[in-house]
């Protein structure tokens, strides 16, 4: 074989025919003439061929597929932009009520090694991959991105960690294309601030959209929202809710979350929220003792499995929360419950759920089993795209 072609395993190539698009390192057997960062043939070790795929010749997942059949190089850059059309045409079809979604999920759209946010007329571009790093995909990227949204402003969120693992110089981030890094979104009749430029990831996590809505359609009395950040879930129940509190232990956030609530006011019936700067487990130990009670509370936690060896300490963390809430819970109240941990599947959340339910003798009866909104495909044959469970409960 003369082209720059990747030999793998066979187990390397059963992983590719159960319909994932990675091989692991420890699954190649070869690599020819395959630069950092660019397209090679896959084939299996009798020459069969598997399809083409972007190269990393640091990443522990050195093969990312983008076609099961051979792609010619001449043709990489013109795929590319293709699937950056698709990818806004599906989000044409699936996303309501909002102008702030994820255009473009790395391996959900075809598209490994790259993300895109957009956020009304600003778009937040992340690159995980050596392939999506080089500069011909950079500008042919940012070219069809300019072409499907003339007149956004682009910026660049750089994540250090990812570019050491793939062994890319440091960058820095910020805007990369237009003039605007700073915007108002809607989302479900809100209004959200977005800043491109201020480093934190800010305005909502785009992928609870859906379920801050479905959480509105139950929420009511005396709502609770538990690591509420800019208040997603806060705001969204204010509008439904007499009284609302958000619980986050970080200022800055709480500070973000007051300013979106004063953008609406006049959403929000003139409902005030009102915003606590605490540990949550804390908090929620304080609460218990004095007797507090609630109608509606909202879990929200940061992922606490980072991997797959701290999975039972996260489930712990999950269930301690869990039981905590539904102490407070008034009869007739209701649960929402997240995880956005890969390494905690949709089984084991509901394991814990259930058991929590068991120590705090109170019966849950689902609502609504939920995962990440459709901005963020979840692809059956590729785990890695589904991470966030949403678990709407009634307590009895
Ligand atoms: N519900 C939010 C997203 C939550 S992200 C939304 O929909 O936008 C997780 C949040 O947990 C972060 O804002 C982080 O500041 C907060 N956090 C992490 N550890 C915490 C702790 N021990 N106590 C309270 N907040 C915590």
């Amino acid at each position: 074989m003369a082209g720059p072609h990747v030999v793998v395993s066979r187990k390397g190539a059963n992983r590719i025919r159960s319909g994932h698009p990675w091989v692991y390192r420890s699954d190649i057997v070869k690599a020819a003439n395959v630069p950092a960062g660019t397209l090679a043939l896959v084939v299996d070790e009798q020459g069969r061929r598997l399809g083409s795929a972007l190269y990393s010749d640091a990443s522990e997942i050195a093969v990312r597929l983008l076609s099961r059949t051979a792609l010619e190089p001449e043709r990489l850059v013109s795929t590319i932009r293709e699937r950056i059309r698709e990818a806004q045409a599906y989000r044409e079809r699936v996303v309501r009520d909002t102008n702030a979604y994820r255009v473009i999920f790395s391996e959900a759209d075809g598209l490994p090694g790259l993300i895109v946010d957009r956020y009304n007329d600003v778009l937040s571009l992340q690159v995980l991959t050596q392939a999506m790093d080089r500069q011909e995909i950079r500008d042919a990227v940012i070219a069809e991105l300019a072409e499907l949204f003339p007149a956004a402003g682009i910026s660049e969120r750089v994540d250090e960690r990812i570019r050491e693992l793939e062994q890319l110089p440091p960058r820095s981030g910020g805007l990369i294309h237009g003039e605007k890094s700073a915007t108002t979104i809607m989302m479900n009749g809100l209004q959200l601030r977005y800043d491109g430029l201020s480093g934190q990831k800010t305005g909502a996590f785009l992928d609870q959209r859906e379920n801050y809505a479905a959480a509105a359609r139950y929420g009511r009395g005396n709502a609770l929202d538990v690591f509420c950040y800019q208040g997603g879930f806060a705001l969204h129940l204010a509008r439904v809710c007499e009284h609302v509190t958000g619980v986050d232990a970080s200022r800055a956030a709480l500070e973000a979350a007051d300013e979106n609530a004063a953008l609406n006011r006049d959403a929000l019936g003139g409902r005030d929220i009102e915003w606590i700067e605490a540990n949550a487990f804390d908090l929620l130990r304080g609460y218990a003792d004095e007797g507090r009670q609630f109608d509606t509370i909202v879990l929200d936690p940061p992922a606490f499995a980072k991997n797959k060896r701290s999975l039972p300490t996260a489930l712990r963390g999950y269930k301690e929360l869990n039981l905590r809430a539904l102490k407070m819970l008034r009869p007739g109240g209701t649960l929402v419950t997240c995880s956005c941990s890969f390494h905690v599947s949709e089984t084991d959340f509901i394991e814990m759920l259930a058991a929590a339910s068991l120590d705090a003798h109170r019966e849950l009866r689902v609502l609504e089993k939920r995962g990440q909104a459709l901005d963020h495909p979840s692809v059956l044959n590729v785990p890695e795209t589904s991470y966030l469970k949403c678990v709407i409960a009634g307590v009895r």
